[in-house]
């Protein structure tokens, strides 16, 4: 068991805490303040218990000056200013006098947000590459550290594994959550435990499916990457997403796992990716050379229910379609309401599965929508995350 924020006493200790303020911004403006919700519980928590609280996280990714001015967390210390209803001291540096004096000055409860990590990749890639200066630099300026930012925990950069290595660690209630649901439906799922998979390419879940096949009981495939499999079981699948390179991979896994691998039986198809063109449903023997198929069909959402109504925990990764477009969202949204309906532990892997869940308003209905894409998909490969790996045990 990892170290958490609450195995230390906190009453007037400068508290680090490493968020996942990567939220999308337009125009300068938040347009999703999800992951800065999602931070409170363990900021409250600092707060509540006198601690003076050095919030650190990156936005975007910095490789020129200008991407700087784009990606300032000044409209994050707003945002969150807003949702404490307290002040939070913004401080536009990464390091140096104005950063340090401004955390000296701290009071027990006050709360500073300091600039983009990454602003320091512009010299050296000192944060993305955890340089050791910059790590020691950065716990120079506290005493405790709390890692929260599930969303960069499989990389290994200055402000989570650099802090880590020096100062006394553990992780906030975020990251707690993350692992308690996800690691346990891996490693000690209640049974029978489903795991849906989407998305657009065979190759990105290679990894995830060969782990999940020795774990899950069943394993139902949808999305594009439905399609390379059909076409390994011999099916003409006319212009769908094909990743041909992989089409042994997947004659190999479904040979070995025919009873615990599900593949669609229908699905919607178009001619081209664009929510004008018709809609046409079919069986997967049927896809026409100028088709590609864009969602799954009602038959196969039948199917999958099959599986989904006697399961005790699904884990979610991958729109089953094409579902920025309303023609075939309705594949994934049906699957939205089956989790709802099931009664199973729920677990939506991040990304974009999770805005499809939030976004069709059935993220309250889950037990848990993990804050990161990367990293969730990490854990479900059955990897150690160098940002959780590098937090003291109990
Ligand atoms: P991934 O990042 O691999 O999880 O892929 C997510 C993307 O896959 C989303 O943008 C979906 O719209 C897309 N997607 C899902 N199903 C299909 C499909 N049948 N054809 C093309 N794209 C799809």
């Amino acid at each position: 068991m990892k170290k958490t924020i609450r195995d230390y006493d906190l009453s007037g200790k400068k508290v680090m805490i490493r968020c996942d303020f990567n939220v999308p911004m337009q125009n300068g403006k938040i347009t999703d303040d999800n992951r800065i919700v999602a931070s409170l519980p363990t900021i409250e928590y600092a707060i509540q218990n006198g601690a003076k609280i050095i919030l650190m996280s990156h936005l975007g990714r910095i490789k020129t000056e200008e991407d700087k001015s784009k990606n300032s967390l000044k409209e994050v210390s707003i945002r969150l200013s807003e949702l404490l209803k307290k002040d939070v001291i913004f401080i536009p540096f990464t390091r140096g006098k104005e950063l340090e004096t401004a955390i000296s000055n701290l009071k027990d409860g006050d709360v500073l947000l300091m600039e983009n990590t990454r602003f320091e990749d512009l010299d050296g890639k000192k944060e993305s590459g955890n340089d050791s200066e910059l790590g020691r630099y950065w716990a120079s300026l506290g005493d405790i550290y709390i890692n929260d930012a599930f969303g960069t925990a499989h990389r290994a950069h200055a402000s989570n594994v650099g802090i880590a290595s020096i100062l006394p660690n553990g992780v906030g209630f975020l990251i707690e959550k993350e692992l308690n649901v996800m690691k346990k439906a891996i490693d000690d799922p209640e049974r029978p435990l489903t795991v849906i998979l989407g998305g657009a390419k065979v190759v990105d879940k290679i990894p995830v499916i060969e782990n999940l096949v020795k774990i899950a009981d069943h394993i139902l495939i949808g999305g594009g990457m439905a399609f390379t499999f059909l076409k390994a079981e011999g099916y003409e699948i006319g212009k769908s997403l094909l990743d041909s390179e992989n089409i042994e991979f997947c004659k190999r896994i479904l040979g070995e796992n025919k009873d615990k691998i599900i593949l669609p039986v229908d699905v919607a198809c178009g001619t081209e990716m664009d929510n004008d063109v018709e809609c046409r449903y079919t069986s997967i023997d049927d896809i026409h050379p100028n088709e590609m198929g864009l969602d799954i069909g009602e038959e196969t959402v039948q199917l999958f229910w099959k599986y989904i109504k006697d399961s005790k925990t699904i884990i979610w990764n991958g729109p089953v379609g094409l579902f920025e477009l309303d023609k075939f969202a309705k594949g994934t949204r049906t699957l939205c309401k089956e989790l709802k309906e099931s009664g199973a532990i729920t677990i939506i892997g991040g990304g974009d599965t999770a805005s499809a869940v939030i976004n069709m308003g059935y993220g309250e209905y889950m037990t848990h929508i993990s804050t990161g894409g990367g990293a969730s998909l990490e854990l479900l490969e059955g990897k150690e995350l160098p940002g959780i790996a590098c937090i003291n045990e109990k």
